[in-house]
């Protein structure tokens, strides 16, 4: 592994908060990964350390809810919640946590969007779906009804779903440079409301690739090609997701010779970014024909398209994936 070098250049004297800055992480419906980002800092990890008092981390030190419950309300300053909202557990934590802390962000596109285990929302029930009809959580043999693991809510839902949100650091998990920014800008007590830590701007913009817009006459997935080193990979028929997501990481897939997946979530141009990039490739794909008598070839340059739900909505369902059911809802009225 490279040694990181992410300066912070901002430790200005706190101004806004409590010094040192209290801090909580959280994690809801999380694979950890978010927890173990911030080591990504490198060196500068040991500097923030040194700025912050961690009240409350249950991936790191050993922390119950009551501990939580028991600190007066708003005494925490920022609290960082990573996960997707998939208990009524989940649900009453993060109400916990939004009554001690004076800022709550969602950390990660699990918490901001929904990530990936929102992909689940696919189906309707997915403990049916898994353990069959009728199926509810029980206590362990012996156990009391209260030790029976929470209750999954009927669809996992990104953060801003259930309490109101401050600011958003995104990624799967966020990258290094992200998250050196929002120490910064934590601990120098200058975190905008609203404030979402990646650019406005497309990753395409940030990205070396040398983009032609070359018509797609066919769509292929990475491990299908080796895709020259220079050129865009969406030029090369591989979906990269460069011109609808926000940029901020460096456009560290790219660079590897991966398709952006979409991780920082789309830019507030694109907004939905399934739509966006359908939107997108429709301008793309072309037949060797012009007009109708292209649609077949055309259909059949987009079959190459597989899993477009789990490909366009990686990250983003649980926010954006109502809009594509209203759309098919909206197609079966007109068919009918
Ligand atoms: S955002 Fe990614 S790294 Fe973070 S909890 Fe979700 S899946 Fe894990
Ligand atoms: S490889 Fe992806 S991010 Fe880079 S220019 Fe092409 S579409 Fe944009
Ligand atoms: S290139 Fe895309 S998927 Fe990869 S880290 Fe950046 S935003 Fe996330």
């Amino acid at each position: 592994m490279t040694s990181p070098d992410y300066r912070l250049n901002s430790l200005s004297p706190v101004t806004r908060h409590s010094s040192p800055l209290k801090i909580a992480v959280y994690w809801t419906g999380s694979c950890g990964g978010c927890d173990v980002s911030f080591l990504e800092l490198g060196p500068a990890l040991l500097e923030v350390l040194s700025k912050v008092e961690i009240v409350f981390w249950p991936a790191l030190a050993d922390a119950k809810r009551k501990d939580l419950e028991n600190l007066p309300p708003r005494s925490i300053d920022v609290t960082l919640v990573n996960g997707v909202i998939r208990t009524t557990e989940n649900e009453e934590m993060v109400e916990i946590l939004r009554e001690k802390s004076r800022f709550l962000g969602a950390y990660g596109s699990c918490a901001h969007l929904g990530g990936v285990p929102a992909l689940a929302n696919q189906t309707n029930g997915v403990v049916e779906f898994v353990f069959g009809p009728g199926y509810r959580p029980s206590p362990p043999p012996g156990g009391e009804a209260e030790d029976a693991p929470p209750s999954l809510l009927p669809q996992a839902l990104p953060l801003e779903e259930v309490v109101p949100v401050d600011f958003v650091v995104p990624g799967c998990p966020p990258p290094a440079p992200l998250i050196a920014q929002f120490f910064e800008r934590a601990i120098s007590g200058e975190i905008e409301p609203g404030q979402v830590f990646a650019k406005d701007k497309a990753l395409c913009e940030e990205c070396p690739r040398i983009r032609e817009e070359r018509k797609l006459t066919r769509i292929v997935r990475p491990h299908e090609v080796q895709p020259d080193p220079e050129k865009c990979l969406l030029d090369q028929g591989i979906i990269c997701l460069g011109p609808v997501t926000r940029g901020g990481c460096e456009a560290a897939c790219p660079k590897a010779g991966m398709p952006c997946t979409g991780c920082l979530g789309p830019t507030p141009k694109a907004g939905d970014p399934a739509l966006a990039m359908i939107s997108a490739l429709a301008s793309l794909v072309r037949a060797g024909e012009e007009g109708e008598a292209a649609f077949p070839e055309e259909d059949r340059i987009l079959d190459g398209l597989v899993d477009p739900i789990g490909t366009l909505y990686k990250y983003a369902f649980a926010k954006y994936g109502l809009s594509l059911k209203k759309l098919a809802r909206r197609r079966e009225e007109v068919r009918a």
